[in-house]
């Protein structure tokens, strides 16, 4: 089995900045990354980004089925090659925002019942210029997906996993929380890739709640009123609100609605938990109704 450094030379490989390719080099951090996921025989695990493969030939040996969503067409040699031992492997080369993952994924997948429910797994090491939307859309889009695995970077996943009240935590936090449990496994110093990132990086992991842990009457309302929030994070949880232009046009009725749901007004709305944030937006969004 050859490193990535010899596969990258193998193939005179050029990495593209652009496209966040920082490969990593460390089969210790590739181990725990797979250990993270709890990867075993049952399962069907989307890798996005898969590089030359370092870890796809981790989660091919341990998983039922890996399908790899690879962007960048220059690395399909090098890719194919690294994985040619083993017949478990497909993969798209494609777009990761782009790809029709229920008609090229689900279907073909899981649908057929060729894997359970519950035993849907992603697992990346992402490329950082686009974490959010792919995150966002993998957890949005509610494909069925039980468990992501994450490398991200050390901020972004400080983030995801923040608790209210201090300065990470923002609507990052709040979406992420509403549709999974997420913890920050481990942090993974810049050494470990090649080329080497200017940031630290860190694993989280994402169990995806099969019901969100809060009532919210219209999934709309409550993340407009989470945007608002901590669009003006300098605002007044009134003011903030009231400048969304999307709740009620009163700026009393606004404070009525604070003042029955025991907020202070003059609050931040970086300080409201994520049950608090779905009863305001309940509230308030019934009154954007009944106005
Ligand atoms: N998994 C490999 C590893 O751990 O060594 C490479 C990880 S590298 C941080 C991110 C990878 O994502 C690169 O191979 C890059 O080409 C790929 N990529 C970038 N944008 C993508 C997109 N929109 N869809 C799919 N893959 C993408």
């Amino acid at each position: 089995m050859s490193t990535t450094k010899e596969i990258i030379n193998k193939y005179n490989i050029r990495m593209t900045k652009s496209l966040g390719q920082n490969f990593l080099t460390d089969e210790n951090i590739v181990r725990r990354i797979v250990d993270t996921a709890e990867v075993n025989k049952d399962d069907l695990v989307v890798e996005i980004g898969p590089g030359i493969g370092s870890m796809t030939r981790e989660l091919c040996a341990r998983a039922g089925k890996v399908v790899a969503v690879e962007i960048d067409k220059h690395l399909m040699p090098a890719l194919t090659d690294n994985l040619k031992d083993f017949d478990n492997i497909d993969i798209i080369n494609g777009d990761i925002l782009k790809v029709d993952i229920r008609k090229d994924i689900l279907e073909k997948y899981v649908a057929t019942g060729a894997f359970k429910p519950g035993c849907f797994k992603v697992v990346a090491n992402l490329p950082y210029y686009i974490t959010t939307p792919i995150i966002m859309k993998l957890l949005e889009d509610e494909y069925g997906i039980n468990l992501m695995v994450f490398m991200v970077q050390k901020e972004v996943a400080d983030r995801m996993v923040a608790a209210p009240g201090g300065k990470d935590y923002g609507s990052l936090s709040v979406a992420v929380q509403y549709y999974s449990m997420a913890e920050k496994v481990f942090d993974v110093p810049p050494h470990c890739f090649i080329p080497q990132p200017d940031v630290y990086s860190s694993v989280v992991r994402l169990r995806v709640h099969e019901d969100p842990p809060v009532k919210v009457n219209d999934r709309a309302a409550f993340f407009k009123t989470v945007k608002a929030a901590f669009g003006q994070r300098r605002k007044t949880l009134l003011n903030a609100l009231y400048n969304s232009g999307y709740f009620a046009k009163d700026k009393e009725q606004i404070r009525e609605i604070l003042k029955s749901k025991g907020l202070d007004e003059n609050q931040r709305g970086e300080t409201l938990t994520i049950e608090q944030f779905a009863d305001l937006s309940n509230a308030l969004e019934k009154n954007r109704h009944t106005n």
